[in-house]
């Protein structure tokens, strides 16, 4: 089955509150975006990978598709207005028949073997979303104040969300709709279910300055082939 993967790379990052935007950031000698490609590069030599980016930054992506150790299969598109449309601009991209993973450019430390457990499971079942179940306690906020609820039932939603073709690109054919933070939500407005699988601990989300060091300590202890790190 052949696979694709859209690296959602489009938004601002203002959080981060640097000039460039976090998924060029560097990280220890390399574009951030580097170490999620080479991720999906190293679970699936032949992914094709569509690397979608801010508009206003689109020198600076086709610049880092243009590196030899991608052999010219990274497509660089530019972004929208939301996360939905600049997965929308992507999805022009993805062939019918294949499984589509759609991964936040800035979760650079997931490691091959969650790609290919989300494969799998993907394969089986239509789709898989990695989650980690929360650790810490957790309330909720309502008009009332705030109240306990059950930690065990809180799951903290990851990427790569991983598809079948046909539900992602049959689902994109909806109008936008607010609430529409990720593909999972968008998928299951269908009436198709969705499947969770154990995501990572380590497969953060780089969003503010302390998730740069965050990242910085676990590349250093990481296993990064060193041709594709080149
Ligand atoms: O801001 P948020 O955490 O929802 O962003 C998740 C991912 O979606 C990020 O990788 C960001 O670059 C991407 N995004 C995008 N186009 C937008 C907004 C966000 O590709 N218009």
């Amino acid at each position: 089955m052949h696979t694709y993967v859209i690296i959602v790379a489009g938004g601002s990052g203002e959080r981060m509150g640097t000039l460039i935007p976090k998924q060029f950031l560097d990280l220890v000698g390399k574009p951030l975006l580097h170490y999620s490609i080479t991720a999906f590069r190293r679970a699936f030599p032949d992914i094709r990978v569509i690397l979608v980016v801010p508009s206003a930054h689109l020198p600076r992506g086709q610049e880092l598709a243009r590196n030899p150790a991608y052999n010219g299969q990274v497509e660089v598109v530019t972004g929208g207005a939301t996360r939905f449309d600049s997965v929308k601009n992507g999805l022009k991209y993805v062939g019918k028949d294949s499984i589509v993973f759609v991964h936040d450019g800035v979760r650079c430390l997931l490691s091959p073997d969650l790609i290919l457990r989300c494969y799998n499971k993907a394969i089986l079942e239509g789709n898989a979303i990695p989650v980690l179940t929360a650790t810490d306690s957790i309330r909720i906020s309502s008009e009332e104040g705030n109240i306990p609820i059950d930690r065990s039932l809180v799951h903290l939603v990851q990427t790569p969300q991983t598809f079948q073709s046909e539900l992602l690109l049959n689902a994109f054919k909806q109008e936008y709709h607010p609430s529409f933070t990720d593909e999972a939500i968008v998928v299951e407005k269908t009436g198709v279910r969705i499947h969770l699988i154990e995501g990572e601990l380590s497969n953060i989300k780089i969003t503010r300055p302390i998730d740069m060091i965050i990242a910085a300590e676990l590349l250093r202890n990481a296993d990064i082939s060193p041709d594709e790190s080149k």
